[in-house]
């Protein structure tokens, strides 16, 4: 049998990140930065107001106060996005709006809470510090600063800086598109009916969501009959559109297992048990002229769900560009005793909470790998070392956090 990590390595070897494409600014959202974006400009770009209020030479309200308030003539508005800026010369004041470019010979802007509104003119009732309420050019960046690095994953906040400074394309790796395949006779679409023997195809269903959820691009194919005719050339149409290939089912033993069959003839695609559990008979290598990398996982539900985990999911990072491949892990404490089968990894469906802010994990569902039921309870798999075949409640476990911890 071959190891959980000799497996993954063989998937990883070689595969380098998609290669970098302009992309616009809103399309770029979860994909990994391919260059250090240098702002062309300063942010703000120009002084501004924080508040609505006036703009004032500050010695000439150093005397304001609520009892003997100071009275200036204004002599202009100035609203935010005017390029009309009058100057405020000494014993005048200019009414300004948040945002608006703060006028020559300002030196502070009063909040209008400060005084009684007034239109031609205003009686200011406190003074401000030299400075108060301008928002100073350049203070949050500055022109040939780099304000965010190559490898950064791109999110919301990462999207709007790149907007404040300009940016409408920028340089990413693009997400890996992959295609979807499931393969059995026995499969339909859910909304069939079900004859003698059929199931409705959930496989290809789960791991396109999975796909998605990552930020990648799937796309699912309806289900394969097991015809060793049909496979190959059904996989190899849809190449054109393929960074990776994933299908499952029809990989371990049995006599209409095409996938094995058909694709063992390729010598391009390696079929192994792997030393884990569930999930023992899989499949990796490429496939057609650009050799595009191909994961066969088996076909129970549970199995190829953590399959996708740990063999799939690494590889759409490393094609995205991500740094970190994995999963986060934590250490939680078991609350019933469980046992695993030595020398295979164990990847144990639980749920995971926080009590009394500590992590606490129990396991959900029995160990059969088509437990669809469980698995959608399951927020996090139980990570059980090959070489330990029992562990107590109340010990503490490795854990790997599909979603929040509940608490
Ligand atoms: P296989 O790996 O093809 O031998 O399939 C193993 C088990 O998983 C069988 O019980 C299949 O019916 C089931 N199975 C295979 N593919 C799917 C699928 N796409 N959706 C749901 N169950 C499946
Ligand atoms: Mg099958």
């Amino acid at each position: 049998m071959k190891s959980v990590d000799a497996h993954l390595a063989d998937i990883l070897e070689g595969v380098e990140p998609l290669p970098p494409l302009h992309m616009g600014l809103l399309e770029t959202i979860g994909c990994v930065l391919a260059e250090d974006v240098v702002s062309a400009v300063d942010l703000p770009p120009f002084d501004n107001s924080s508040m609505d209020g006036y703009a004032v030479v500050v010695a000439d309200v150093a005397g304001a106060s609520t009892g003997s308030p100071v009275l200036l003539p204004v002599v202009g508005e100035i609203a935010a996005g005017s390029s009309f800026t009058p100057t405020v010369a000494p014993g005048t004041t200019v009414r300004i709006m948040t945002g608006a470019p703060v006028p020559a010979g300002a030196q502070a802007v009063i909040p209008q809470e400060w005084t009684d509104r007034g239109v031609r003119d205003v009686a200011i009732s406190r003074k401000p510090e030299a400075g108060a309420n301008i928002r100073r050019c350049g203070e949050d960046v500055h022109a040939g600063d780099v304000v965010l690095t190559r490898g950064t994953t791109i999110g919301p906040t990462q999207i709007g800086l790149l907007a404040a400074v300009g940016r409408a394309r920028i340089l990413v790796h693009p997400q890996p598109r992959v295609v979807v395949f499931s393969t059995g006779s026995e499969l339909v679409e859910p909304g069939e009916p079900l004859g003698a023997g059929q199931i409705h195809d959930s496989n290809s269903y789960l791991l396109t969501a999975a796909v998605r959820e990552l930020g990648a691009i799937a796309y699912r194919v309806a289900a394969l009959p097991d015809d060793p005719s049909r496979l190959l050339g059904e996989i190899e149409d849809q190449l054109v559109r393929a960074d990776v290939v994933l299908t499952s089912g029809g990989v371990s033993v049995g006599a209409h297992d095409v996938v094995k069959e058909v694709l063992s003839r390729s010598g391009t695609v390696e079929f192994v048990t792997v030393a884990m559990q569930p999930g023992k008979p899989q499949g990796q290598g490429t496939i057609g002229p650009q050799r595009t990398p191909i994961i066969t996982l088996p076909g129970n539900p549970v199995s190829a769900f953590v399959s996708y985990e740990v063999f799939v999911r690494p590889l759409l990072r490393r094609l995205a560009g991500a740094i970190s491949l994995h999963r986060p892990t934590v250490a939680a404490v078991l609350t019933e005793e469980l046992r695993s089968p030595a020398g295979k990894r164990q990847f144990m469906r639980a749920t995971l909470i926080i009590k009394d802010g500590n992590y606490v994990v129990r396991p959900v569902g029995g160990p059969g790998s088509h437990l669809l039921g469980a698995l959608s309870q399951a927020n996090a798999l139980i990570v059980v070392p090959e070489e330990v075949t029992a562990v107590p409640a109340g010990y503490a476990v490795t854990v790997m956090v599909l979603d929040n911890p509940r608490s």
